[in-house]
């Protein structure tokens, strides 16, 4: 199997169990399965922390960040120090969908936010940017790469939390909100196309968020849920029609989600039998480098 290229689909909170019950032929390649995630017992996967540890390879302490907002130093230091210990604090899991507009509903989520909020005030924590990411990443190890709207890495995601919100809280912004889920889907699978037809690259990733906003908004409608993985089963069957069989196609999320919340195992596929059984989201960057280097054969 000689395998020169690399192209990876991140699909934010795409589920594994939803893939399988929808059949969907196009997303469950040679090889798929559910993966572990980069998390501690007890968590809830995060979408800025999750990525950059796929990226990099490494657990969160390791990457550079435990929580979703970072500290000023030296608090960074400590809290990495004593992070699982104090994780039900700082890093509680939602249990209900409600958790996220009825800020009473979960008294320790409620506390993060207010601890947040407090230290935020003081400028002790903001959002993680591209600094805070301590490890090497795959996109410096493998050149030619391009990587697009890699959550922290390329992009300081937007207030998404409150754009759901207010889509779940008021019914005239939902049908707005879709339309905004639409055009990221158009932008970025356009924007997959363009490069593949005019780049040279030996490593390209490119990542897509509305799916994790589609199912926290319409968390009970599971018909809408449908049209969107629809859509991306059908991307990617385009997609397949013109990989060559130098490239590995990997499709990888960073969660799933089940009723708007989100399930810890992540979603993994591959056009190569590569003979991974329920792998860690961690090891998918040595395997591409071992790959990519010829040294896996
Ligand atoms: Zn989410």
């Amino acid at each position: 199997m000689k395998i020169s290229k690399t192209l990876i689909i991140g699909i934010d909170a795409l589920e594994y169990d939803l893939v399988k019950e929808w059949d969907l032929k196009n997303l469950m390649q040679e090889e798929y399965g559910r993966t572990q995630l980069p998390i501690y017992p007890g968590e809830e996967p995060n979408t800025r922390i999750v990525w950059p540890c796929f990226i990099t390879g490494k657990m969160p302490h390791e990457m550079g960040y435990v929580t979703q907002k970072v500290f000023k130093p030296p608090l960074q230091f400590f809290i990495n120090l004593f992070f699982p210990k104090i994780k039900f604090i700082l890093s509680p899991r939602r249990d209900n969908p409600k958790d996220m507009i009825e800020k009473n509903a979960n008294k320790r989520f409620r506390l993060a936010m207010e601890i947040y909020a407090l230290l935020s005030r003081w400028h002790l924590v903001r959002k993680p940017v591209r600094d805070d990411i301590k490890a090497a990443t795959i996109f410096e190890t493998i050149s030619p790469s391009i990587h697009l709207h890699i959550p922290v890495y390329d992009e300081n995601l937007p207030d998404y939390s409150s754009k759901v919100i207010e889509a779940i809280e008021n019914k005239a912004y939902r049908s707005i909100f879709e339309m905004k889920c639409m055009h990221e889907f158009k932008q970025r699978t356009r924007e997959v196309f363009d490069w593949w037809n005019k780049n040279e690259w030996k490593l390209f990733m490119q990542y897509f968020w509305l799916l994790d906003g589609i199912q926290h908004v319409f968390y009970n409608n599971p018909k809408k849920i449908a049209k969107f993985y629809i859509m991306f089963d059908e991307f990617i069957g385009k997609l397949r029609e013109k990989i060559d069989d130098d490239t590995l196609l990997l499709i990888v999320s960073d969660h799933g989600q089940h009723k708007g919340i989100h399930t810890t195992h992540g979603f993994y596929s591959v056009n190569k039998p590569l003979g991974l059984r329920n792998p860690k989201l961690i090891d998918f960057r040595w395997t591409i480098e071992e790959i990519l280097k010829n040294e896996r054969k």
